[in-house]
């Protein structure tokens, strides 16, 4: 067995944005190539997704809202919620292989011995509330993919660090309230969708376990650096999760034309280095990452391949970087 696995499906390609949507229909396939053309296919099995179970769809979403998109789609309609999240016909079907992706990636590293797993899926999840498609978002796959850990591969407690450069509203309303989900969001402040204020910290039993770290325009390594090493590192020990989830955005890079961020490809390399540290302290906790954000083709595929490398390496640092 390889030490990392990539979930991936040329179908995700079949969920059509148009040629002007920066959420276009070859990302995932970006980064599939990518992998696909460097050292790492090496260290690297791809894996094949499955269509989620609408179950647990309905985990997250409402009924009425999962019936919605199906029927929007398979009529023909082109856009749901404020026109930003753009549908073609296959788009349901596409939407709910990208949640199963990320509910294999789990399957990976819980039951198949993976050290680390990736789903390079589209649509993207993190905006996607119980009742409403937002910002590209039609299903949230990471909130999925967690409460699939907890129910199906008995993971209680679940921490999702989101590091992709807008805030993951939908997955922080999904489990405000819910003590054993640890929700942990970096990203620019009053970008897009203008949420995810450090004041809220969650409610009722979930007080306490949602973590908010809103960055200003022009942040740089050393400032997601200190982000992770003063908040994010110490909520997620004092938390002690069963299992790593990753909202992996890759549109904090330099060159990405919807946020204002100073990342390079080789700064996504050093910060997941620390979640994998991180993990093996808490006990190897295993670490699944969801593809989200990244809209620039060179800085998404090289910024994807440097977040792989590191989750590959295990505790080899600094192996497998001559790769790329
Ligand atoms: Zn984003």
């Amino acid at each position: 067995m390889k030490p990392l696995a990539v979930v991936y499906d040329d179908a995700f390609a079949s969920h059509d944005t148009g040629d002007r949507h920066p959420e276009t229909a070859m990302r995932a396939r970006w980064v599939a190539e990518a992998v696909r053309g460097s050292g790492l296919a090496a260290v690297t099995d791809f894996l094949q997704p499955e269509l989620v179970g609408t179950r647990w769809v309905e985990r997250i979403h409402t009924r009425e809202y999962r019936c919605f998109v199906e029927e929007a789609c398979l009529k023909g309609q082109r856009a749901l919620d404020f026109g930003e999240t753009l549908v073609c016909e296959d788009s349901y079907r596409v939407a709910r292989l990208a949640a199963g992706s990320a509910v294999r990636a789990v399957h990976a590293v819980c039951r198949d011995g993976y050290g680390a797993a990736f789903s390079c899926a589209r649509p993207p999840g993190h905006h996607a509330r119980a009742e409403q498609a937002m910002g590209f978002c039609l299903f949230n796959n990471v909130a999925i993919a967690a409460v699939y850990a907890q129910e199906a591969m008995k993971r209680e407690r679940v921490c999702v660090i989101d590091f992709d450069v807008h805030h993951g509203n939908g997955t922080q309303e999904s489990f405000y309230a819910t003590p054993a989900v640890l929700f942990v969001s970096l990203h620019q402040h009053l970008l897009y969708p203008h949420t995810g204020w450090d004041s809220e910290t969650g409610s009722g039993a979930g007080k306490g376990t949602n973590l908010n770290i809103p960055l200003p325009a022009g942040s740089d390594l050393a400032r997601y650096e200190a982000a992770f090493e003063s908040l994010v590192e110490p909520a997620v020990r004092r938390f002690r999760p069963d299992i790593l989830l990753l909202s992996a955005g890759f549109d904090a890079h330099h060159r990405d034309p919807l946020s204002d961020m100073q990342l390079s490809e080789k700064d996504y390399y050093t910060l997941t280095r620390r979640i994998v540290r991180l993990a093996r302290e808490l006990g190897d906790c295993p670490v699944a990452s969801v593809l989200e954000g990244g809209y620039d083709p060179g800085g998404l595929a090289r910024s994807a391949l440097h977040h792989l490398c590191a989750l590959a390496e295990g505790a080899d640092e600094g192996s497998l970087l001559p790769l790329l």
